[in-house]
């Protein structure tokens, strides 16, 4: 059996780090507050909202869910977003995504306060990685997914990674960031000409496509020291299972992520990271103001 990579060693170990600096953020003035947006009642979103909901918790972060109503229309929906973008009590927020077809004509991600933007998708934050500065906000899936790497000692300089799946939530970003790690990235999509080339040839490879078990032994270099890391989540025969066929190749390769428990707990765990750092700036820059007005 290959090594496993699972999140829960990880975020025990550092979710203490991530409690004492709510605590202090708590006590100089802005305890970290995260809303949510959900339209509907999708129970895979529920299922999501309820895990940051926990680790807000853990950190002693507030947190509210606010729910609109699968019908809401246009106005109420942009009324409700600019309320909690202005909210001096909201440190972060979001809409949970899907949002229901009568709204996807609006570019909800842009529509967030860029100081609140926890989730790492408004075009601000993008172009902080497109400069290479990983110091702000970073994207929660491939933070998540850079921590992981990090913590189990894996090199990413000068690696060879291939990517499948280019999103604008994973993939897209995580290849903006692993070249500036200085990995060598190749990112494949659906229009990609003999996929396996390309994933035989890597030393890791990221696994973004919505696809059950479909990275198979036919795409994975017979040599066994391959890293594989799986974002995928998806339900077969009522199991959540990744986008890599965990049973048939997890033997042939050096390490990989389960799911659950890997990629998916390392993502929740970044948007609290990224709660974090969200206020460390909104209380830095009230800050700033009170010593401006005082001279
Ligand atoms: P999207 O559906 O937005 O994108 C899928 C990508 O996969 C596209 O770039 C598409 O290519 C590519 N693709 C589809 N079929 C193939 C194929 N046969 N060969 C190569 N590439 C292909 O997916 P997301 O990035 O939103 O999500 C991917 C998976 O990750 C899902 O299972 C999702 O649930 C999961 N996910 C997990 C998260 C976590 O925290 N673990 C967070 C976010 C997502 P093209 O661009 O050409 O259409």
């Amino acid at each position: 059996m290959s090594n496993l990579l699972k999140a829960k060693p990880i975020i025990d170990a550092k979710l203490p780090k991530l409690l004492d600096k709510s605590r202090s953020l708590a006590q100089r003035g802005l305890k970290p507050k995260l809303c949510v947006i959900l339209v509907g009642d999708n129970p895979a979103s529920m299922l999501y909202i309820n895990n940051k909901r926990k680790k807000c918790e853990q950190i002693e972060a507030g947190f509210e869910l606010i729910q609109l109503a699968e019908s809401v229309n246009d106005k109420d929906f942009l009324e409700t977003v600019k309320r909690v973008n202005n909210d001096p009590e909201v440190t972060g927020c979001f809409v949970q995504l899907p949002v229901p077809k009568h709204l996807q004509h609006i570019d909800i991600t842009q529509l967030i306060n860029p100081k609140k933007d926890v989730d790492g998708f408004h075009l601000n934050t993008i172009n902080q990685l497109y400069l290479n500065d990983l110091t702000g906000l970073v994207p929660c899936t491939p933070r998540g997914i850079v921590t992981l790497l990090a913590e189990n000692k894996i090199t990413i300089q000068g690696k060879h990674v291939v990517i499948i799946g280019r999103s604008l939530i994973v993939g897209k970003p995580l290849s903006l960031i692993l070249n500036g790690l200085n990995a060598t990235v190749t990112l494949c999509h659906s229009h990609t000409e003999h996929l396996e080339s390309h994933t035989k040839r890597a030393d890791i490879i990221v696994c973004a496509i919505g696809i059950p078990e479909f990275l198979k032994e036919e795409h994975i270099s017979p040599e066994g020291k391959q890293i594989i890391i799986d974002v995928g989540i998806n339900k077969k025969d009522n199991k959540t299972v990744g986008d890599a066929d965990f049973e048939h190749i997890k033997d042939k390769v050096a390490a990989i992520t389960p799911v659950p428990g890997g990629v998916g707990p390392m993502t929740v765990f970044s948007l609290m990271e990224n709660l974090l750092k969200t206020t460390e700036t909104i209380l830095k820059d009230k800050t700033d103001e009170q010593s401006d007005s005082a001279i």
